[in-house]
């Protein structure tokens, strides 16, 4: 792979157990360099059959540390070591997430024991390093790109950050997950490519109908900590951004309201540039 690419390694947003789309995952593809954004379950097997080379991972960056953006961060650093990984990770994300690693490792100590003695590895934790983020600050840098965070409104999730890369002279943002935020406007501005959460409010009430019945602090937390989909509209419009990328898609696998048309018509209300409404495994070049 030549180009430089984003892969939405997956795109369904929320904890629940579904089919329809991997947890969020995204992944750069830099002068064959990956950059990882966001780690939710399955993120190793998504990057596998994106035929991601997992021994070209340069950095991975958290944009919090809700579960279904970390459930498979360990497992990520796992599986890329045991597939031969000798380092270096930079890893980014906000607190406590070094101690979550920790604990991981805590966790899988017994097999990682195993595998250095009898598979001659490296020490696991040799491989990569966990930087915590504690404000809005520049990130990370090498060759390829720069990254740069701020600090994003996310409910009661906090901090909750968003990313954005500048590479050579394209901006690409990743939103992560938040609710209408005026400071990423600026921060999106003007940029090539903005990755936004987006959430269709009509099936909020289905998902509470679902799993809890006339839950109303429920239904209030999930609307304060997203962005709905005119929301999202009127941001990139705000922005100027050339193309904007639906993604951490709520309510992920809805039959009747998880549809591309949907999405795009709801959005598009209030943005007239390109929309991609995003899925797993899609591969968009840039
Ligand atoms: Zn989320
Ligand atoms: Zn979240």
């Amino acid at each position: 792979m030549n180009q430089d690419h984003l892969i939405l390694l997956g795109t369904g947003g929320g904890p629940r157990i579904w089919s329809a789309r991997s947890q969020p995952a995204s992944a750069l593809i830099i002068k064959n360099n990956v950059y990882v954004i966001d780690a939710g379950d399955g993120v190793a097997t998504q990057m596998a059959k994106s035929k991601i080379d997992p021994e070209s991972i340069k950095a991975i960056f958290i944009t919090h540390n809700h579960s279904d953006h970390v459930a498979d961060f360990g497992t990520l650093l796992l599986r890329t070591w045991q597939s031969g990984h000798n380092g270096f990770i930079q890893c980014f994300g906000p607190p406590p997430v070094k101690q979550m690693i920790k604990s991981y490792m805590d966790y899988m100590q017994w097999d990682i024991k195993l595998r250095i003695k009898e598979e001659n590895r490296p020490k696991f934790d040799s491989i990569f390093n966990v930087n915590e983020i504690n404000s809005n600050s520049f990130v990370y840098k090498d060759n390829n790109l720069s990254v740069d965070c701020i600090k994003v409104p996310h409910g009661t999730a906090k901090p909750s950050y968003a990313y954005r890369f500048k590479i050579g002279d394209k901006r690409i943002v990743f939103s992560g997950d938040t609710s209408k935020s005026v400071k990423l406007i600026k921060f999106a501005k003007n940029s090539d490519y903005l990755i936004h959460e987006v959430l269709n409010i009509e099936g909020v009430d289905a998902i509470i109908e679902r799993t809890y019945p006339g839950n109303k602090a429920f239904r209030r937390h999930i609307i304060e900590a997203h962005t709905t989909m005119e929301e999202v509209g009127e941001i990139a419009t705000k922005a100027n951004v050339k193309t904007l990328i639906l993604n951490h898609l709520v309510p992920t696998g809805s039959p009747t309201l998880d549809k591309s048309e949907i999405w795009r018509a709801g959005v598009s209300k209030n943005f007239k540039g390109k929309i991609i409404v995003g899925s797993d495994l899609l591969k968009i070049s840039i």
